[in-house]
């Protein structure tokens, strides 16, 4: 199977340990998973994009855009790091 068309993997489906079987085949883990109930929304116009959530993310789901930032759900597992840290009180917690 080509890079590109690898199957995409659910937290369950790693292998025990979650070990690195090739550089970069952590992407392929689809931490999003692993949230319960609630995920981080952003509430558009209050965002200064100062970056700090990109920075505090555990698991890289902010993507930075041109204008502010956008959480990716595939890797986002919930936590609430990203809330907790907005200075602008800009991540709202939701249900899912
Ligand atoms: S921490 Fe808050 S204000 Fe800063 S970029 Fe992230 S969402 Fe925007
Ligand atoms: S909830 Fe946690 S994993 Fe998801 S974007 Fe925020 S800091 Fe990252």
């Amino acid at each position: 199977m080509s890079k590109s068309k690898k199957k995409l993997l659910a937290w369950n489906e790693l292998p025990i340990g979650g070990y690195i079987t090739e550089p970069g085949n952590a992407r392929e883990y689809r931490t999003g998973d692993w949230r319960e109930g609630k995920k981080p929304v952003i509430k558009e116009g209050k965002c200064n994009n100062c970056l700090l959530c990109w920075i505090y993310c555990p698991e890289g789901a902010i993507e930075r855009e041109e204008k502010g930032v956008k959480i990716n759900y595939f890797y986002c597992k919930g936590c609430g790091i990203c809330s907790k840290e907005c200075p602008a009180k800009a991540i709202e917690m939701e249900e899912e």
